[in-house]
């Protein structure tokens, strides 16, 4: 982002600034224990807060307890007649393009199974012209707040750019294009070694040392005990291809449709996400027998790929 000028359509941006985005929300279900459980089983989260009689629901639920769902709300809870007049000036003023940006949530207290969920909803800002890679425009933050029994559980906070795409350049194909290499992949401090590890040809599982629970992809704590204590196993290699699918589109630089993708169970008992080699992608089958192996794609890139071990 480069641009900072203040503009005639941003002042009248800026007047919407306050205004209500949706007013008088009320929850379609009150807060509840199969919404919260579906809603672990998807996440993988197994935190025992989120059970029992004195369950919580997982703070990051928090927005969807004020979701309409497919029907929508039926009460009238929706969109301000402001925040669409503020939707409706960036289209005329050629941002018709929206991507969601980001969103930050804040908690007050636990949501609990039995509370009613209210929650308003208010334009808080609006940027000046910022230009990005995308394009530019605007962006537009809203932040709503949740409440229960009329105090407040959290606020959610969502942005997004309302934009005039830049035009690209075209994309460079041909002898002349230079040939994509593969994502670097991000390497932090929850999961350096990790990466230490497949430096030497190891596939290293997280292991809790509180409970013991193994864990992959590894993570800054146990999902079972909550312990930031870990050690490591070595993984011995072999594993079974629990699911996969087939990728035909979008085309990614550096990868050469159809290829598999692959979530691998290794014997340890975790699973893994990787590619299949030895057998073309439409011989990828679920159980098929598979045995770690260490693929080098360029000078700096080396990854944990699993070779089928029947053709
Ligand atoms: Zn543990």
């Amino acid at each position: 982002m480069t641009e900072d000028r203040p503009d005639a359509l941003y002042e009248r941006l800026r007047t919407f600034e306050g205004r209500p985005a949706a007013t008088g929300g009320t929850g379609k279900d009150p807060v509840n224990a199969p919404m919260i459980r579906h809603w672990c089983e998807a996440m993988g989260d197994t935190n025992p807060a989120y059970t029992g009689p004195d369950a919580i629901a997982p703070p990051t639920m928090l927005q969807s307890w004020t979701m309409g769902g497919l029907s929508g709300h039926t009460d009238g809870t929706g969109r301000s007649t402001a925040y669409d007049e503020l939707l409706g000036l960036l289209d005329d003023a050629g941002f018709r393009s929206v991507v969601a940006t980001d969103c930050e949530q804040e908690y007050a207290r636990p949501l609990r199974p039995g509370d009613t969920v209210t929650f308003d909803a208010v334009i808080e800002s609006v940027s000046p012209r910022k230009t990005t890679r995308l394009g530019t425009g605007h962006f537009v933050t809203t932040r709503m707040d949740v409440r229960t029994g009329g105090e407040l559980a959290g606020t959610h906070r969502f942005r997004i750019l309302k934009y005039a795409p830049a035009r690209r350049p075209a994309t460079p194909t041909g002898p002349a294009a230079p040939a994509a290499r593969r994502p670097r992949p991000v390497v932090n401090r929850d999961n350096r070694g990790f990466w230490d590890g497949v430096a030497e040809h190891r596939l290293l599982i997280q292991r809790c040392t509180g409970c013991g629970m193994l864990r992959f992809p590894w993570l800054p704590g146990c999902n079972t005990c909550a312990s930031p204590d870990w050690d490591t196993v070595e993984a011995c290699g072999s594993g079974t291809v629990y699911s996969y699918v087939v990728m035909h589109h979008p085309p990614f630089p550096a990868f050469d449709p159809p290829y598999a993708v692959a979530l691998v169970e290794l014997a340890e008992g975790v699973r893994m996400i990787s590619n299949i080699t030895g057998v073309p992608y439409d011989k990828v089958r679920i159980g098929m027998p598979v045995q770690l192996e260490f693929l080098r794609f360029d000078d700096e890139l080396e990854l944990p790929v699993f070779r089928a071990s029947e053709a």
